[in-house]
């Protein structure tokens, strides 16, 4: 009888050492599933310089917006520094920290370009000489789960802007905080798709000399226009003064001239 429940404790023990060691493989596997990884990029000269990504360990990275050098034309993304394994946005998955480099092919032409076509908050202009073409576009981020966007800058750097009311067939309904601030924008139209306008959002836009709300923004920030001077213009649509949800401090930081009901 002793025999056997010594036997008994001694399988007990193993499959209990068995069962911990499983469980703890299960938990660093878990742990390291969701461990987030940096990944940097080495643009070499290239604008925009893209951000850094947190990436989930076996996630895919997000392709960065095309860059532009002058007298180069972009190759591709590499994961070492010598240019010998390309990275694949479409298959290849993080597992570690890392560092892409950004292959550029010397043109054998200065690259002579025509003129900008723009649309849609975004704009291309391609060398009259070979294929080399500047996408810039506004930045467009979707709310929540909701089926609209905000919209910011980007990597536009035109001066004269036209919010477009739809972005992939979705309404653009807010202006992000700090959208168009200390940027040389010199004209902005805003659709009346836009119903929200958030803090800062052209503070400090030194080259714009008014600006048109429509009266569909129900919801205006604080400090919308701080730093604009008496110089430039507020014009504000349909209403006589400000509407309800519009925050008490949204001239605040400014001494704009207001009109109010305009056309
Ligand atoms: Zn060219």
């Amino acid at each position: 009888m002793i025999f056997i429940t010594t036997l008994y404790n001694h399988i007990m023990k193993r499959f209990l050492r068995k069962a911990l060691i499983f469980a703890a493989i299960i938990g660093l596997a878990s742990c390291l599933k969701n461990y987030e990884y940096t990944v940097i990029f080495r643009c070499d000269g290239g604008e925009p310089i893209p951000q850094v990504q947190s990436v989930k360990n076996g996630n895919k990275l997000t392709q960065p917006p095309s860059m532009t050098k002058m007298n180069y034309t972009f190759g591709a993304w590499y994961i070492d520094a010598d240019y010998t394994v390309e990275w694949n946005f479409a298959k290849d998955v993080v597992t570690r920290n890392m560092r892409l480099y950004a292959k550029w092919i010397e043109n054998d032409h200065e690259h002579e370009f025509g003129a900008w076509v723009v649309g849609d908050g975004q704009r291309t202009q391609t060398c009259l000489l070979c294929d080399f073409t500047i996408f810039e576009s506004l930045a467009f981020v979707p709310i929540g789960s909701s089926a609209s966007y905000e919209v910011s800058i980007g990597t536009f750097t035109g001066t004269e802007i036209v919010i477009p009311p739809l972005h992939n067939g979705q309404p653009v309904t807010d202006i992000a905080s700090y959208a168009f601030a200390r940027s040389n924008i010199s004209s902005i139209t805003i659709p009346s798709s836009i119903t929200h306008i958030y803090v800062g959002a052209f503070a400090a836009c030194k080259e714009l000399t008014s600006i048109t709300i429509p009266s569909s923004v129900t919801y205006m920030s604080a400090s919308v226009f701080e730093g604009w001077t008496k110089f430039q213009t507020i014009r504000i649509q349909t209403h006589k003064t400000a509407p309800e949800g519009w925050s008490e401090g949204w001239l605040w930081g400014s001494n704009a001239a207001v009109e109010w009901g305009v056309d």
